[in-house]
């Protein structure tokens, strides 16, 4: 299923006949007994509902789907994380050794925007950075995961991007990661939510990232250093985690920073990140 936020309503996205993306309203569709929150569908305890809503839904007969109204499709996560250096490629470019265990940092929830939010960058800050990754979110509570069970405990999978301050990020003495990665629009995701059972391979997630037009990365998920169900083994032996929490699940190789000459964003800067089966997020950059 392919769930996404309409106007702040939740939406089940189906496909017409002229394969278009069509929305249907889940709270009419469910008569009432699932809520209009996009919460609903980050609850894998309604996933039964929906899966029967979707078998039964009539898509021709359901409105076309206006990309240009979605917000993201978690817009509230509880908690937000992001690993560093999952990617061989990254970790190369940035000249670091391959982490044996995981790194993370926060991205506080006020970062969340939509697929086709600007993504504002704060005037006097020059080195603001592109991350494309694929993001997951947790659909029920999660402690002591096995890599064998993670994907059990996912509502889906989304595009994001890991909009970075390098300046901050890596401001001397003691560096500020959390920070720089969590300003107000550094978090957008999208367009849609989609379970892990859409895709022909959940451990092989084609993922690119374009800036105004130049292809900067090009990756899978399948060469994760630390694969989903890793990361979500590896965060379970410490935290519990529960529907709507989010984690961005690293960058490939490709970052401006790590370009020569390097690229950081601009004003009027388009940046659109793709991963395949969810579709792609348009996010145009504003100085201001
Ligand atoms: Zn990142």
């Amino acid at each position: 299923m392919r769930f996404a936020n309409l106007q702040g309503r939740a939406v089940l996205v189906v496909r017409g006949d002229d394969g278009t993306d069509r929305a249907v309203d889940i709270e009419r569709a469910s008569d009432g007994r699932l809520g209009s929150d996009p919460a609903v569908y980050v609850d894998l305890a309604n996933h039964a509902l929906l899966g029967e809503i979707a078998a039964s839904v009539s898509a021709n007969d359901a409105p076309a789907l206006d990309p240009a109204l979605l917000g993201a499709p978690v817009p509230r996560p509880p908690k937000g994380l992001g690993v560093g250096l999952n990617y061989r490629t990254h970790a190369i470019e940035s000249g670091r050794e391959f982490p044996t265990e995981p790194h993370f940092f926060g991205k506080t929830n006020n970062c969340v925007a939509g697929p086709f939010d600007d993504v504002i960058a704060p005037a006097g800050r020059h080195e603001i950075d592109f991350e494309a990754e694929v993001v997951i979110a947790f659909g029920r509570t999660c402690k002591g995961a096995t890599e064998d069970d993670a994907w059990s405990y996912l509502a889906g999978v989304t595009c994001g991007q890991d909009i970075s301050d390098r300046g901050e990020q890596f401001r001397l003495p003691i560096k500020q990661f959390t920070i720089a990665k969590s300003y107000d629009t550094f978090g957008p995701t999208g367009p849609f939510l989609v379970t892990p059972d859409e895709f022909p391979d959940r451990d092989a997630l084609g993922l690119t990232g374009v800036v105004s037009g130049e292809v900067m990365q090009e990756a899978n998920t399948s060469d994760l250093i630390f694969p989903i169900p890793a990361l979500v083994a590896w965060l379970t032996r410490f935290m519990t985690f529960g529907p709507g929490d989010l984690v961005w699940t690293g960058t490939p190789g490709g970052v401006g920073e790590a370009r020569t000459p390097q690229r950081f964003l601009v004003d009027g800067d388009v940046i659109e990140t793709t991963v395949s089966g969810v579709g792609t997020m348009r996010n145009r950059v504003v100085v201001r």
